[in-house]
Formats: structure tokens, sequence, C-alpha cells
């Protein structure tokens, strides 16, 4: 797979570190609300790289940050207030309410759009003293100073300052922004906050050895990642407005404890604008995924939609395309079940020439910086295509669906009958277990799954469907 790399503004290939294991490290909610689509989006370009990554025979260990203490009003300055805290005042909960609250809304808004389960998330809360350690590391090697019970990093201690965005230390000098409240306790205006001295009322808050105070929101992803992924992990993913300055601090905080580069590979993804503006609650123009699901929409028709633009990209959200991208995931599932109906899908092994090129040109899209508008162009000339016999147009879309993960077979699973024969299997293995004559129940089994089928033991007897 190649991917564009926001570092060096190149697309290069991607190959894990260990040969093996992608290791895939992405910026998660800060679960102090509800995430809308925009946020969604972002989030799915992790999951698809991780899906393309398996695609291509890859292992892949992903990881993502739950995001719940230190995430400012205003990430720019250090100044205004935790999020969290603020959520909890207005809705009259506390913190860690607000943060199991929002937390399982994220999760059951991602399953609904198909962004599959990352190997571990990880709760910023969970991980203070990671990143208590890293701090002191970074006081000790010089890259952070104490200040008053909080600790700032010293942008000018990391010479490489703004590689990543363009920020850099000259840029910040030339561009200081007068209008903002500057921190008396900074050597440099754009140093950031690592560890903050509590105020009086804060509720979160942690003992340290400079006192009680809470962590800056940048610190949790350097030490995070590093814990989970190693100090030299593969990709790095997040939305475009993370760049500055949460990732440009991120790498000067790892950087600056470790003494060398630590992710192989930046990927950022565009915004989502509706009605040509970014989504975001200030803008008051934000969509749940529970609205898309209220107004007759299927949340995995708006994954369909998204491949119809370049992750880099910004997306524009209109009701209309919505609809249609809806409309066309229903034909796509109805041409399965039609197909299904004809016949099994062969194995890759049986495929004809033409079957095998739509695959090929599928699998170079997508390992072609994530070319999903190509993919669905492949898509649809297979549904189209006469020279490719229905069953292997069924294999093949299941096959790409591992990518898309738009369940494409959902119509021809639920259209799907047992035949006279298997039904009468699945009564006698009923009955063989009944009478507790297990062998012959498994003998049963046997055969049923040998006719491709799955075999599942429910407390009213055995039921089976088809696999794939
Ligand atoms: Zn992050």
């Amino acid at each position: 797979m190649r991917l564009y790399d926001s570092l060096t503004r190149e697309v290069r290939q991607v190959v894990p570190a260990d040969g093996r294991t992608l290791r895939v490290y992405s910026c998660g909610p800060t679960v102090y609300r509800y995430a809308h689509i925009g946020n969604m989006r972002t989030f799915m370009l992790g999951d698809l790289i991780a899906r393309v990554a398996r695609f291509e025979g890859l292992g892949v260990r992903w990881v993502m940050n739950i995001t719940d203490v230190g995430h400012m009003t205003d990430d720019t300055s250090d100044t205004g207030r935790d999020k969290m805290d603020l959520a909890a005042a207005d809705e009259g909960l506390t913190p860690f309410e607000i943060a199991a609250k929002y937390t399982a809304a994220f999760h059951e808004d991602r399953r609904a759009l198909g962004i599959g389960d990352a190997d571990v998330y990880c709760v910023a809360t969970d991980h203070i003293d990671d990143m208590l350690a890293l701090t002191r590391t970074l006081v000790d090697k010089g890259h952070a100073y104490e200040v008053g019970g909080s600790v700032y990093y010293a942008v000018e201690s990391f010479p490489e300052y703004g590689k990543l965005s363009g920020n850099t230390l000259a840029q910040l000098k030339a561009g200081h922004r007068q209008e903002l409240e500057i921190d008396p306790n900074k050597r440099h205006h754009a140093d950031f906050a690592l560890w903050k001295k509590a105020g009086p009322n804060r509720l979160m808050k942690w003992a340290s050895p400079w006192g009680d105070g809470f962590p800056g929101w940048h610190i949790e992803c350097s030490a995070m990642s590093m814990r989970y992924l190693g100090d030299r992990f593969d990709v790095h993913t997040g939305g475009n407005d993370l760049k500055f300055p949460h990732h440009e601090d991120e790498i000067a905080q790892s950087e600056g404890a470790v003494g060398h580069p630590v992710v192989g590979t930046w990927v950022h993804g565009g915004f989502l604008q509706q009605a040509g503006q970014k989504m975001a609650k200030s803008a008051r123009n934000i969509t749940r995924v529970t609205e898309l699901a209220d107004q007759g929409v299927d949340p995995l028709a708006f994954r369909l939609l998204t491949f119809g633009t370049r992750y880099r990209s910004e997306m524009d959200f209109r009701w209309e395309a919505m609809e249609g991208a809806n409309e066309r995931l229903s034909t796509l599932r109805r041409r399965m079940a039609e197909w299904a109906a004809a016949g099994p899908a062969p194995g890759p092994e049986a495929w004809s020439e033409a079957a095998r090129a739509f695959d090929g040109r599928f699998r170079d899209a997508v390992g072609d910086d994530l070319d999903m508008p190509q993919a669905v162009v492949v898509l649809s000339e297979v549904v189209t295509s006469a020279a490719v016999p229905p069953g292997e147009r069924r294999a093949l879309l299941l096959s790409f669906d591992e990518v898309l993960g738009l369940d494409l077979d959902r119509e021809a699973r639920e259209a799907w009958e047992p035949t006279a024969e298997m039904r009468s299997l699945v009564s006698e293995r009923d009955a063989a277990r009944a009478a507790r004559d297990f062998a012959a129940a498994d003998a049963i089994r046997d055969r049923l799954v040998g006719m491709g089928l799955e075999v599942m033991d429910a407390a009213d007897g055995t039921t089976v469907r088809r696999r794939g």
C-alpha cells in the first residue's frame, strides 16, 4: 500500500517495520459530546488503512486513543477551559460520567458505520503515569521546564519544530499573534503545556512531582502510542486540523524523548463540509450518525458516499447525494441477492481471466493511496460486466467488501432459505442432541458445514446460515 505522507509531502510505499504487522495509531475522539459524521469520516481513515493492509495479507495492530482530559477549548494557546469540565458543568454530570456517556455513543456510531474494532482503545486518564514519566524524561533532557506547578515544552530546544505543519520557529516569530493573551510563564510564546497546575475548582486532577495537576492534551498521544506500538511504528492518522498544534507537538515530545523519528508515515484526512462550511458545532451545521437512520438512510451508505472523494480532499455533504448513495447501496445488495439465487460464488482459484483482471484493478486502486473513487468505478464495472458470470461477480464483490465494509451480501443473506435436505438434517441433529448422541450430532454438523453452512446452537435448537 502506498500512502501520502504529510511530513515528507510525497506518496510512499508503506512497509511494516517488522515486515509483517502494520502498526497504526489513530487520534480518536474527545468524549465530551456526540461525534458528527465529519469526525466519523476521519475515524474511517484508520479503519480503511487497516482493512487494506489485511486485504493485502498483512497483520495489523491498530490503536486508537480516547481523550477524556486536558483538551482545552483553545488548543493553540493553552488557555480556555478543559472541554470535559465544560461539558460536565453543562450537563450536571461528573467528567467521568460525561466520558462514559460519549464513549459509548462513539462506539455505537462507529459500529453503525462499519468501522471495525481497534486492537486497543486507550483512555487518557488510565495513562497518567505514562504521561508523567514522559514529562519527567523531557525535563531531564532539557526539552521541558517547570514554572509554578506547570511544565512546559520548550519549542526552541527542538530545532525541527514545525517540520510537519510548516509552523517553524521562524514562522511562529513572524506570525506572532499579538491579540492572544500570552502566558507570562512561557519562555517562548509557542511553548506548550505538558502538565498544568490544577485550579481550585478543578475536578479531574492527579498528584505529580510538580504538585496536583492534569496533563496537556498532546502528551497523551506520545505516551500511549509509544506504550502500545513501540518507539518506531508505521502509520499515524488524524484529521487535517490535528497537524498543528497537536501532531507538531507530538513529534517534538516523542522525538525529543527518544532521539529519533517515531512515526513512519503521517496520514491526514480532509474535512467534511456541509453547505460549504466545515462541519462544526459552532457553525450549527452538524449531522450525527443517528440522524442518518432517522432520515431512512442506512449509515453504511454514508461510507459509500465518502468513497466518492479522496480521503485527503474536503468533501461536501449534501442530502441529495446521501439519498443517491443509499439508493445505490440498495441496488448493489439486490443484485448480490439475484446472483446468489443463480448459484454459488466460486473461490478465486476458479475465477475467469476477466474476473482476475477486475480483482487486480481493485487492488491497484485501494493500494494507491486509498483511491476509493477508482475502487468504486471498478465495482460499478463488475456489476454491469457481461464478461464475468453472476457467481464470479458476487465472489468479486464479496472480496471487495472486505475493504469497502458495505455489507453487500445483506439481502442475499436475508433472502436465503435452507433446502429441504438441509432442513431435515437440522431436525435429525436436534433429535440426536435431545437423545444425547453427540457423536451423531457432530457428524451431522460436519455435513452441514460441508454444504457451506455456518451451524449455530440456539436455545431452541440448531440454526444454520450460509457462509459468505
Ligand atoms: Zn492525538
